[in-house]
């Protein structure tokens, strides 16, 4: 039996410390703050709830399996539904679609609002679901860092059909010639930004991504997504999993290249086996000595981050949804606003999430919790206070000239985040969504492994490292970080 230590309660720091209970061994958890989630977070203001990070649940069996691996009952734990809905869409010139779980649905309800080809929409869906499957085999369940891998069966099977998933074209170019109207175009390039990526540049393998709305489905937990990671600490603790809250840590004790311990604001302790849930670049710049950084890796470009405001609005609008999406008219200019200018775009997208539509203990009656996004570039010293003020103006505007409302009469609460508080609360680099960016087919695939030789005894879990970021990719990096604990010992 080994003693584990892991540094952060991320959604990939518990799984990881439950797996490892599981195994038999004895697992304790420090964090920085006085709550577990990390970026799932949670903000009450004046009878208003708001999930402060993620609001879309894809893969829900991923989350169960934990339940099921401890011989528990995930329904004793947590439920969720799923959404008949999946999201509606604004444009400018008042074109309006609403998007449901079933595909073919879909893709008539695209064929009526934007002219396209239900044939080719319902294709395109279910294609994505097949590249899921082929990106699976090679990607989502193991090591992309170990030469078995390679040689697998599954990998076999991957490379016979690695002709289909585009590795070649980005994911604009391929959207550009399977679609006829270019907002369709813009409705499937969005979801590079699932992974913090630009459609303009990330390999359209990423294309995969559709396939977890419109084939598996968008969920909404009761309680708010905030309870992922609450349902998940009480089974850990059931486990014997120790957390140490509000306590950082400051050093990873080294012995040459072995890990050993940790070091917190509070006390040192020996470990044999240390599990890294934090973001790699502040793990590399503050918790170990700089000989053992991967340098490369470590330079890449981060994802996007956000700029996020919580509202709460007296009112209740029946043409929105519990996700939405308004759109910007170009944009190209606003993703190269992000990735190159490092800026906000003068007329953002303006991603707009209403949990009271399905919970509604999240507003008081007759009101709502609006939850929205921007997409913004990581934090590299931009002035912050400015671009927020802009930011909620140009959001006021938008929402305004498309629903025909004036929402500053009905803002009667409100809070935000910007990169540099994503940053200084979760630890992230540059308050990055999801670490590095994917936005050339090597960073997508070739991300920091959950184990590195160079540095022994050292696992690596979440949204930083191998397969990415997103609660589905941060739960796999945990299971293949076990899997290859296993192997090692
Ligand atoms: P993190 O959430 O990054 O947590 C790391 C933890 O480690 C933190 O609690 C931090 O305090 C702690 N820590 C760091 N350093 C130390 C230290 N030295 N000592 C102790 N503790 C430390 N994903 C989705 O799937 N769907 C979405 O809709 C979605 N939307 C998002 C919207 C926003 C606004 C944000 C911020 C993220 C969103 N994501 C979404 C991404 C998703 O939240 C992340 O990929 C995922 O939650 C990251 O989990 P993680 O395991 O990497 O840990």
């Amino acid at each position: 039996m080994s003693t584990v230590g892991v540094i952060g309660s991320g959604i990939g720091g518990i799984a990881f410390a439950i797996r490892m209970q599981l195994l038999g061994h004895n697992v304790t958890v420090f964090e920085a703050n006085e709550r577990p989630g990390g970026k799932l977070g949670l903000l009450e203001m004046q009878g208003y709830r708001f999930d402060t990070g993620p609001s879309l649940f894809t893969m829900p069996h991923l989350v169960d399996e934990l339940f099921e691996l401890a011989g528990k009952n995930p329904r004793d734990y947590f439920n969720y539904e799923r959404l008949p809905e999946i999201c509606r869409y604004f444009w400018e010139d008042q074109t309006r679609l609403k998007t449901v779980e079933d595909p073919a649905e879909t893709a008539q309800l695209m064929a009526e609002a934007l002219q396209e080809d239900a044939a080719t929409v319902y294709r395109y869906i279910k294609e994505a679901g097949e590249k899921y499957n082929i990106v699976s085999d090679l990607f989502l369940d193991d090591s992309l860092h170990k030469f078995s891998t390679w040689t697998s069966k599954k990998a076999m099977h991957g490379y016979a059909n690695l002709h289909k998933l585009g590795l070649f074209q980005t994911m604009h170019q391929s959207h550009r010639t399977t679609f006829r109207n270019p907002k369709t175009v813009q409705l499937f390039d969005r979801y590079a930004t699932y992974n913090g990526s630009d459609p303009y540049q990330t390999p359209a393998t990423l294309s995969i991504i559709p396939h977890l709305e419109y084939n598996l489905g968008a969920y909404f937990p009761k309680g708010g997504m905030v309870e992922i990671p609450n349902a998940l600490v009480r089974l850990a603790k059931e486990l014997g999993v120790q957390f140490h809250f509000g306590e950082a840590v400051k050093r990873i004790l080294c012995d040459g290249n072995k890990v050993n311990g940790i070091q917190t604001n509070e006390a040192s302790y020996d470990f044999d086996i240390i599990a890294s849930n934090a973001d790699i670049r502040p793990t590399y710049n503050h918790l170990l000595p700089t000989e053992l950084r991967p340098n490369k890796l470590l330079n890449q470009p981060k994802s996007s981050s956000g700029v996020i405001f919580y509202w709460g609005v007296k009112r209740s609008f029946d043409e929105l949804g519990v996700h939405n999406i308004f759109f910007s008219e170009d944009y190209r200019a606003e993703f190269d606003a992000i990735f190159k200018k490092e800026t906000l775009y003068k007329d953002p997208t303006v991603y707009v999430h209403i949990s009271s539509k399905v919970a509604k203990a999240d507003a008081p009656a007759g009101c709502e919790n609006w939850f929205i996004l921007v997409n913004a570039p990581a934090n590299s010293g931009q002035d912050w206070d400015e671009l927020v003020q802009r930011c909620r103006q140009q959001v006021i505007e938008k929402m305004n000239r498309i629903l025909g409302i004036k929402l500053e009469d009905y803002l009667v609460a409100e809070d935000y985040l910007d990169p540099r508080r994503i940053e200084s609360r979760t630890s992230s680099s540059g308050g990055a969504l999801y670490g590095n960016s994917s936005n050339n087919k090597f960073a997508a695939f070739l991300r920091h492994p959950n184990y590195r030789s160079a540095v022994k005894n050292l696992y690596w879990i979440g949204g930083s490292v191998h397969p990415g970021g997103g609660i589905p990719l941060c739960l796999s990096s945990a299971k293949i970080a076990t899997k290859l604990f296993q192997e090692n010992a």
